[in-house]
């Protein structure tokens, strides 16, 4: 279906960018792009190289929920609006933009592991989020999971729904649990994959129905709310027994950069530093997935890129073209270890340059120890949906607190040091400790 151009009257309040809401900051508007699934065509990408370079300062972030955000974007946000939309990167219906926000594995459809392909059900959810105008209520941080059982997959990044495939009796089923993610929760049930559309729609209809105003996340009304009884109102005939509530997620065992196994050909996974793409690398990507593989390009949870469907034997010279850009395909480089939220330079929040002060921290780290780290620059941690093995919370500039992962403890973790300096916070992660595995 053709993306819908007719201007909408207003977007609805919210603090979230969109494509239709562009938030100021310090740097200039933010305006973020919803790829389905995290997908993106090579054609897609140049339109967004060059709407960043026309519209925006040229930086364009990738976000821990596989989109793309243009940073800097100064008065004409009807013209860039309408060059993304001419690219296809509008939702079906203008009003369902904020709710499209549903989270599939990047090599979805094509992972050798997966026990099914996912991308048909995730159409369908899609289809229902954009044209349903009952759903367009949901909060734009509202977040849904479509695990298909990839090995490369993010399991830690808390949504308000998840749905995680297995088989039962050689068929298909989709486990769910709620406020939480496949990689720690049990299920608490499960239909069969030909149910998922169903089971999406009423678990939507039921949060709405039950949640206050106040009530924007899955999280917030079930502390209100017991799940037994969320879901015995789902109206639906759930499977329950051991087989699905003692079942767990395997772990995900993928690396998310450098060679990447898929059916039928290969995929590289490759990184901006810190996330931050320019348009000479959005483009060089593009190209290159033009010339070896399909034209197609997928985001991901980890702020990178994967080109699937390449021809293996051009893998040498894409390698290169690619890394002739500045992207990153070794989870041990410096810079694939560490993330970094955009800081006092673009986020009037931010108490430190966490861009800048994350490479200090970088630099310090040498190949092979397994530290990975997060500079937040205050406690909203845009960078991350998950808790980092270490978190260098920002108290003044240049200066953080060390935390290091618990799974005890809420938030960040345990505190281990306070008021460092990035040279002092690089040279304490640069050890290789059992607390430090990612
Ligand atoms: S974590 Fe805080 S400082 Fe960093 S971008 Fe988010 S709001 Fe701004």
């Amino acid at each position: 279906m053709k993306p819908t151009h007719a201007p909408v009257a207003a977007p609805r309040p919210s603090a979230c960018p969109g494509l239709w809401r562009i938030v100021a900051a310090a740097d200039g508007g933010i305006c973020r792009v919803k790829l389905p699934g995290g997908q993106l065509s090579a054609e897609q990408a140049e339109a967004v190289a060059e709407a960043a370079e026309r519209y925006g300062s040229g930086v364009i972030e990738a976000t821990n929920r596989a989109n793309l955000q243009i940073r800097g974007i100064g008065a004409q946000h009807a013209a860039l609006i309408d060059h993304l939309l001419g690219a296809g990167l509008g939702p079906r219906e203008a009003a369902g933009d904020d709710v499209r926000n549903l989270m599939l594995s990047p090599l979805a459809g094509v992972d050798p592991a997966s026990v099914v392909d996912v991308r048909p059900l995730a159409g369908q959810i899609l289809h229902l989020l954009e044209t349903t105008p009952a759903l367009h209520a949901l909060s734009a941080k509202f977040a849904l999971q479509l695990d298909g059982g990839e090995d490369l997959a993010m399991l830690a990044h808390p949504h308000d729904l998840w749905l995680s495939a297995l088989t039962l009796e050689q068929r298909p089923w989709l486990a769910f649990g709620l406020a939480g993610c496949p990689g720690h929760d049990a299920p608490l049930g499960a239909v069969p994959l030909a149910q998922g559309l169903a089971l999406v729609h009423a678990v939507l209809e039921r949060f709405l129905a039950l949640a206050s105003p106040e009530q924007s996340r899955m999280r917030q009304l079930l502390q209100d709310c017991s799940t037994q009884v969320f879901i015995d109102g789902l109206g639906l005939t759930l499977r329950r027994d051991a087989a699905v509530c003692g079942w767990r997620r395997a772990p995900a065992t993928s690396a998310w950069l450098g060679l990447l196994a898929q059916r039928d050909g290969m995929a590289l996974g490759v990184a901006p530093p810190l996330g931050r793409l320019t348009p000479a690398m959005l483009r060089g990507a593009a190209q290159q997935a033009r010339l070896a593989g399909d034209g197609s390009l997928r985001l991901t949870p980890w702020q990178s890129l994967v080109l699937p469907n390449l021809d293996p034997q051009r893998r040498v010279p894409v390698q290169a073209a690619l890394a002739h850009l500045g992207l990153i395909d070794q989870v041990q480089h410096p810079l694939a270890r560490v993330a970094a939220c955009t800081g006092a330079n673009g986020c009037a929040r931010g108490l430190a340059d966490t861009k800048r002060d994350a490479r200090v921290v970088a630099a310090l780290l040498h190949r092979g120890a397994p530290a990975s780290v997060h500079l937040t620059g205050c406690p909203r941690s845009c960078a991350l949906a998950h808790v980092a093995p270490a978190t260098l919370l920002a108290r003044a500039p240049g200066r953080y607190d060390l935390y290091l992962r618990d799974a005890r403890l809420p938030g960040f973790g345990s505190l281990r040091a306070c008021d460092l300096t990035p040279e002092e916070a690089g040279a304490m992660l640069d050890l290789p400790t059992e607390h430090l595995d990612d």
